[in-house]
């Protein structure tokens, strides 16, 4: 995949990833051997007939392509250019057992572009309305989905939104290099125009609780309202001016359009010197950030090796790229801050991996007297997220899990009737394409419900 030059690209926001010319898609798609097995298929969360969607590129028919696609999956944009291919259907690609996988990703970004630049996307047909109401909480992957199948099935589909933008993480957590909002909101729109109505600004479990909307007429309702709330370490420092959590970092950065000062009058203060605690992919792309913001000295403090970092392996490579500083094997252990309690140091140990922990991954153990100290303006905590606790504490007869994720069924059932969830918010922080797929059986689950319910 063509990508902007390093060099520039740590200077501006617009996309790294520049995305196959049609040559490129078709000499990519030529090496689909179309597997009678389809094993790259079973890998696929949503389902996406594989095989079906390359052969017609093959063919150089890419808006038949884009709708094979769309058939199970109605953000192909995203996907395209977010999902973790190479641990789902490019993984289980037979092309890779002897080689490189057929880069399935990179084609479903082509034709889902394709199809947005000659302005020939198709809103699906929509069933004949059957007036019955369904609400969904939460906006971003999960939410879209179940509303958009929902929509196409017939039903009054009302989503909410607690920002004053949808989209959920699409819109605030991944940045704009990596994912253009105008791509997420050509998408948003596309779910609007099935007739999907957006109500922004309203936070369900505080604005309005979940047993108003069962008042308001709504049959069902689905909770996809994600894993919004940051994880901190618990060190002491983590309270002084200047330490952010990767969300609200990136929030300030993305939806608050920081990086936009001052046509946008939301700047976000970050000095020369910035540390990132953490190495998935939340951390790479605070870093980045941090790092076109004009942070002179970027570094991502991670205490195991290089092998277990959880990022992909792409995100981790451009961050190499871009110059950001790997202290790996390090512990950070307290933030100290200067006389007015703004950061200036991070104290810091030097670890050994010791046997694997519960995770699988070694466990790192700090080396005794290895103590130092690394002079920073900017500490962005990005150890992960949990569930956004609100609608679980304020509806009754909801069981909760682990971390307070709510439990529910693979279907999405919860325990109590009518409610169903999915995504981030059943499963703890995971994948754009895990949240998609889980609206989507949540809204066939959803389906059965209120047609069983209709028909006593
Ligand atoms: S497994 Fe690979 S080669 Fe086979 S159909 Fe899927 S993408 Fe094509």
């Amino acid at each position: 995949m063509p990508t902007q030059a390093a060099k520039d690209r740590v200077l501006n926001f617009t996309e790294v990833a520049l995305g196959y010319t049609e040559e490129d898609a078709l000499l990519e798609s030529a090496r689909c051997l179309t597997c009678k097995k389809e094993e790259c298929r079973e890998g696929c969360p949503v389902d996406i007939d594989i095989p079906g969607f390359i052969k017609k590129i093959k063919a150089r028919d890419y808006l038949g392509a884009v709708q094979k696609i769309k058939e199970t999956s109605s953000l192909p944009a995203i996907c395209g250019r977010v999902c973790p291919q190479e641990s789902q259907c490019e993984q289980f690609c037979v092309r890779g057992k002897k080689g490189e996988a057929v880069s399935i990703g990179r084609l479903e970004r082509f034709v889902s572009d394709y199809e947005r630049e000659q302005g020939a996307v198709n809103t699906p047909e929509i069933a004949h309305p059957n007036g019955i109401k369904v609400a969904i909480v939460g906006t971003g992957p999960g939410g879209l989905t179940c509303a958009g199948e929902l929509a196409r099935l017939g039903y009054s589909v009302t989503m909410y939104e607690a920002l004053h933008v949808a989209g959920g993480v699409l819109m605030y957590g991944i940045p704009e290099f990596r994912l253009p909002k105008d791509i997420v909101q050509a998408d948003i729109d596309n779910v609007r125009k099935l007739g999907v109505d957006i109500q922004t600004n309203v936070i369900i479990g505080r604005t309005m609780m979940v047993d108003e909307l069962f008042a308001m007429d709504y049959k069902a309702i689905f909770i996809g309202t994600g894993a919004g709330l940051p994880n901190f370490m618990g060190i002491p420092g983590e309270n002084l001016n200047g330490v952010y959590s990767a969300n609200e970092f990136l929030t300030r950065v993305n939806l608050m359009k920081g990086y936009l000062f001052p046509e946008y009058l939301t700047p976000v203060r970050i000095g020369k010197r910035v540390a990132i605690l953490g190495a998935g992919n939340v951390a790479m792309d605070s870093a980045r950030c941090a790092k076109r913001l004009g942070a002179e000295e970027v570094y991502i403090v991670y205490r195991r090796s290089e092998k277990e970092m959880p990022a992909r392996a792409e995100e981790v490579d451009h961050a190499h790229e871009e110059g950001i500083h790997f202290r790996l094997l390090t512990q950070p252990i307290e933030i100290k801050g200067d006389e007015n309690n703004w950061v200036k140091e991070l104290i810091c140990a030097q670890c050994e991996l010791g046997e694997p922990d519960a995770s699988g991954r070694r466990s790192p153990i700090n080396i005794p007297g290895s103590e130092f100290s690394l002079p920073m303006d900017t500490v962005v905590v990005a150890i992960g997220q949990s569930p956004n606790p609100l609608i679980q504490t304020t509806t009754k007869g909801l069981a909760t899990g682990k971390n307070g994720t709510i439990v529910a069924d693979p279907d999405g059932r919860t325990t109590r009737p009518a409610i169903f969830a999915g995504g981030d918010i059943v499963t703890g922080a995971a994948t754009v394409i895990l949240a998609m797929g889980a609206g989507r059986k949540a809204a066939a689950a959803m389906d059965k419900y209120l047609q069983q319910a209709q028909v006593k």
